[in-house]
């Protein structure tokens, strides 16, 4: 029924969920994530990342709105579309007491994998995540990035084509986020898509090739993570003119817009001297008043995630954890 070559991986759309307490976690959201993509959902704390991942793989009731994952609909397709799904939860999940065989193997069995397959794939699973060595001790004697790699070990388990993470680096130690990194790659090169949540701006930076951004339960954007860089990194002033410009002026050498005849927005690449502003301002004979510099929503929004991020530092030094 569906065209494979617009094979989107998931695909949300209206999605809204009003939790019993009153609160509104997500007010509509429209987000398509293509086959093979790797994918930033970014926001911060409370923007409503955990519930669109919670309601994707079907831990939460949606309110309204329709998910399809690889073309099979939540609601309808329900087997099959968990069947597509490896999730990563951000709490750690393991049954503490099993060994960490059957933190992998149990799960297998729930997919319908036989029992022969079940065993290959555990092997493989663990072997990939380097855990083969460590299958017979208990999953609580593991250290906090060995746990998370368990869980990723587990998510794969019966070959999902869309692996889904949430937080999978927070709070763990700087080694331990690289080394996921680099096999998140791998796997994503050999073409399983990946959908991550994160604040980390540097976390999706380093990794994804779109993201979208959420905020208060809203999608503020959606776009390939270099334009969504190039964005940040532009910065727009507002010019009050002693005299009045007419309606078609252009500032030469930059990106400007009138506002009204007494005043003109500027665009300018952030590091760009403000003296070569001034120069071209000169030139064109006019002068200024005043001038502020325009908030951008996208920076404010950065902002926030980067104060946390630093708040999150500082808890790192203080409560050192999860080393491998
Ligand atoms: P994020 O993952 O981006 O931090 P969440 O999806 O966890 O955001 O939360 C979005 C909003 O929904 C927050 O205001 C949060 O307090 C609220 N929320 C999350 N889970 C529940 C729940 N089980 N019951 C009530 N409110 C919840």
């Amino acid at each position: 029924m569906h065209n494979r070559r617009s094979m989107q991986a998931l695909s949300i759309r209206n999605l809204s969920k009003t939790y019993a307490n009153g609160v509104t976690a997500l007010r509509g959201i429209d987000l398509d994530v293509a086959e093979g993509d790797f994918f930033a959902l970014l926001g911060p704390n409370g923007a409503g990342k955990s519930t669109a991942i919670g309601i994707v793989t079907s831990l939460v009731n949606k309110t309204g709105g329709t998910v399809e994952v690889f073309g099979h609909n939540i609601e309808t397709e329900l087997e099959k579309a968990k069947a597509c799904i490896g999730v990563v939860p951000q709490e750690i999940n393991l049954n503490q007491w099993d060994t960490v065989y059957n933190c992998v193997y149990n799960p297998a069995g729930f997919y319908g994998l036989s029992a022969k397959r079940s065993r290959i794939r555990t092997e493989t699973c663990l072997r990939e995540l380097q855990l083969w060595e460590r299958r017979d001790e208990t999953a609580r004697n593991l250290s906090g990035g060995m746990k998370r790699r368990l869980m990723i070990a587990r998510a794969l388990v019966h070959k999902p084509k869309l692996l889904i993470l949430d937080e999978p680096t927070a709070g763990v130690d700087i080694e331990i986020r690289r080394s996921m990194w680099d096999f998140l790659r791998h796997i994503n090169q050999k073409g399983t898509t990946i959908i991550l949540t994160t604040h980390y701006l540097e976390e999706a930076e380093n990794l994804c090739r779109h993201v979208g951004i959420i905020d208060d339960g809203r999608i503020v954007e959606n776009d390939r993570m270099s334009a969504v860089l190039r964005k940040l990194h532009q910065e727009v002033f507002l010019l009050n003119l002693e005299e009045s410009v007419p309606a078609d002026f252009q500032l030469q050498g930059f990106s400007s817009t009138v506002v009204n005849e007494n005043e003109i927005e500027v665009e300018m690449h952030k590091g760009t001297s403000l003296n070569q502003l001034f120069k071209a301002l000169s030139a064109a004979g006019i002068n200024v008043t005043s001038m502020r510099n325009k908030t951008n929503r996208l920076e404010e929004l950065f902002m926030r995630l980067v104060e946390r991020r630093e708040d999150e530092r500082t808890r790192e030094v203080t409560e050192p954890e999860q080393r491998i």
